[in-house]
């Protein structure tokens, strides 16, 4: 296949959904196929799909709708446009998109994102184009490697999918299903592209994996390495100024995970930590293999080992048979973590795990009223993080133009964007910047003086 064609590829849910929508323009950027930000543009709209919640599985099919509008459109002026379903819906529905929705051309499951071109070629001579096989070549191996001019434009900070898969069976969840059992990238892959990352200009990285801390990828010693081991190394590679991770089990915090927070400048002082639940009967129901008490052990742990970390976390209420009690325990997890930001969900039930068959389903308006108040006080929680950081003083990751002339826009270690009034060529850079002002989603600031530095370490030895 050959052409100035282009794609437009659509990331629906979490960040290993964005990882692999990258993989792929990458995969079909030696096929001829470029990059567009406009779906009517397109000879080829990809639709990244998420299926973790009802809800997220039903925006795929009405943003479907609208693409049938785009392609008949095309059609009429005489162009054909390729619909493909990736993703985790289309592992969990393969043929019955095609069904539910006649204009889709391909449905591609997350482990063949490799056999793309294969798929699309077939789709074009009218064959049947559904994969939704596990494959036993390593897609990873197999899936291109970006440009570094595609690299450079998907700015300074980026993701490396180190694990992927997870053999927890939480009762709730289709991971499992959809991306099949946990594996491992080697250390040496991984160290690779993190170096070819970091010569393209990126300065952080963000090894993310669906049960991150799970990793157990083999080193260059043919041993099994630890996600604290990797991190070690990883921080090696010059140019990476910021590590991240995410997103982990509580019962995976091992020993040299908890060290690297205490030992890894590099290693930015934000845990993503999904509790689900304070409820030990729930989080047993659950099958998450945690109880409350061990979440909050793992938390004191890593707050030993790094003074300055800020927690968030994932939460479903609502989950069968959660009564007042299991929620108000819940409630009391938040209040004993303090947490700086979280998200939290209504239980929606899964077809095919073990939860979407359990007796005692919580009713939809218990649900929605327990989410509001459960959101209320992690809205709290986070308003008052964001109000403890004015006055003080961070190293801001400079990203992108900001929403107004002169304006940049950067993260703070514990992820809050940053504005500040500033010259564009500090993008690309870490500079440090003294927080003003806050909003509810927001830190405004102004670059820092040595003089505002030096007060800012005054005032947190004093805090
Ligand atoms: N592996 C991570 C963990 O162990 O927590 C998270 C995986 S999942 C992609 C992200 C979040 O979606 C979960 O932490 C959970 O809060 C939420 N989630 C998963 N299944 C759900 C369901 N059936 N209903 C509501 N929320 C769900
Ligand atoms: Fe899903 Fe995370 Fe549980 Fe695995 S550990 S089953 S990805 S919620």
């Amino acid at each position: 296949m050959s052409g100035a064609r282009k794609t437009y590829i659509k990331s629906f849910g979490c960040q290993m959904n964005v990882y692999d929508s990258h993989r792929m323009a990458d995969t079909l950027a030696p096929e001829g196929f470029a990059e567009t930000t406009t779906p009517a543009d397109a000879d080829l709209v990809i639709l990244n799909t998420c299926h973790i919640r009802e809800k997220a599985a039903e925006k795929v099919y009405s943003e479907l709708g609208r693409i049938r509008l785009i392609k008949e459109q095309a059609a009429r002026e005489g162009r054909r446009v390729m619909v493909a379903v990736a993703g985790c819906v289309a592992q969990a529905e393969g043929e019955e998109i095609i069904r539910r929705a006649p204009s889709v051309d391909l449905v591609v499951g997350p482990q063949s994102y490799h056999r793309l071109p294969d798929l699309i070629a077939r789709a074009e001579r009218g064959e049947r184009a559904i994969d939704t096989e596990f494959p036993v070549e390593d897609k990873f191996d197999a899936l291109a490697a970006p440009s570094r001019d595609a690299t450079r434009k998907r700015g300074v900070s980026a993701f490396v999918t180190v694990q992927e898969g997870c053999d927890k069976f939480c009762t709730f969840c289709v991971v499992p299903y959809t991306r099949g059992a946990e594996i491992s990238r080697p250390v040496g892959k991984i160290v690779a592209e993190a170096e070819r990352l970091a010569d393209a200009g990126v300065r952080e990285i963000t090894l993310i994996g669906q049960n991150v801390n799970a990793y157990h990828g083999e080193g260059p010693d043919s041993r099994a390495w630890t996600l604290g081991r990797l991190l070690h190394r990883i921080a090696e590679v010059p140019g990476v100024a910021r590590l991240r991770y995410t997103t982990s089990h509580p019962g995976d915090m091992e020993p040299s995970l908890i060290a690297a927070h205490r030992d890894l400048p590099a290693l930015m002082p934000y845990l993503h930590l999904p509790v689900q639940s304070g409820s030990d009967r729930i989080l047993a129901a659950m099958n998450r293999r945690h109880t409350g008490a061990d979440y909050l052990d793992a938390v004191a742990r890593v707050r030993a080992a790094q003074p300055a970390i800020a927690f968030s976390s994932d939460f479903i209420v609502g989950f069968p048979g959660e009564t007042e009690e299991d929620f108000d325990a819940t409630l009391a997890l938040v209040e004993e973590v303090g947490f700086a930001g979280a998200f939290s969900f209504k239980y929606s039930p899964r077809p095919g795990t073990p939860a979407a068959e359990m007796a005692e389903q919580v009713p939809e308006d218990v649900k929605s009223e327990r989410l509001q108040r459960l959101q209320r006080l992690i809205d709290r929680q986070q308003a008052a993080f964001n109000a403890r950081c004015v006055s003080r003083t961070f190293d801001v990751l400079f990203e992108k133009p900001g929403r107004y002339a002169g304006q940049i826009v950067g993260r703070s270690p514990y992820l809050q964007p940053v504005q500040v009034m500033a010259d564009a060529a500090l993008i690309g850079t870490i500079a440090p910047a003294t927080i003003t002002e806050v909003s509810a989603n927001s830190l405004f600031g102004t670059l820092a003086t040595p003089a505002s530095m030096h007060q800012s370490v005054l005032v947190e030895a004093g805090a």
